[in-house]
């Protein structure tokens, strides 16, 4: 199952080696389609990481590129929004660096950001994470999207349907025979 997802691997091995406060920059061009079922994925994901040795691990930070393809809120028609992501999380080792020896077991939780026993850091998770909290929660396909009629379902955008002049049009026979 694991296997199947995709991976956005790093080799810590070196950075691990080095003294706390140490850094190093990785720049990410990955194909990140797949990452979650609910996401479509346009553009590959893109920019750059900077990681730095702490005492525990590694503290990384980026920003980084894709592109989603989203439904407009309003009138449901897809629409194409680039995102920009913050990414900020500090990964821990499950083996010791120097001797080998197994670090004690991680709690489910932490899984996310546990530097496996290759020493192999994966974004994955923390990079699904953060697309899912950059989303705008109503997207628009425009600012004035006019939406679908309640009613007949006709797409506003390009004209209006009949229920509105259904609705209107007693009122100005009303008006008209008024004057
Ligand atoms: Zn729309
Ligand atoms: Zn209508």
């Amino acid at each position: 199952m694991r296997d199947r997802n995709p991976r956005l691997n790093i080799n810590v091995a070196q950075l691990l080696k080095e003294p706390t406060g140490a850094v190093r920059w990785h720049d990410l061009s990955e194909e990140i389609r797949g990452i979650d079922h609910e996401l479509r994925i346009l553009a590959p994901l893109t920019g750059t990481v900077k990681m730095i040795r702490t005492a525990d691990g590694i503290f990384i930070t980026g920003r980084l590129h894709t592109v989603l393809q989203l439904e407009c809120s309003r009138c449901l028609e897809p629409l194409v929004e680039p995102l920009h992501l913050e990414i900020e999380a500090e990964f821990h080792p499950s083996v010791n660096i120097q001797t080998g020896a197994k670090l004690p077991l991680v709690e489910p939780a932490d899984r996310a950001t546990t530097i496996d026993a290759q020493h192999i850091l994966d974004l994955m998770e923390i990079v699904r994470q953060a697309i899912f909290l950059a989303s705008p929660m109503h997207p628009l396909c425009r600012e004035d999207c006019a939406g679908l009629c309640p009613q007949c379902g006709q797409y506003l955008n390009e004209g209006q349907c009949n229920c509105v002049a259904d609705v209107v049009d007693p009122r100005l026979e009303t008006l008209k025979q008024l004057l």
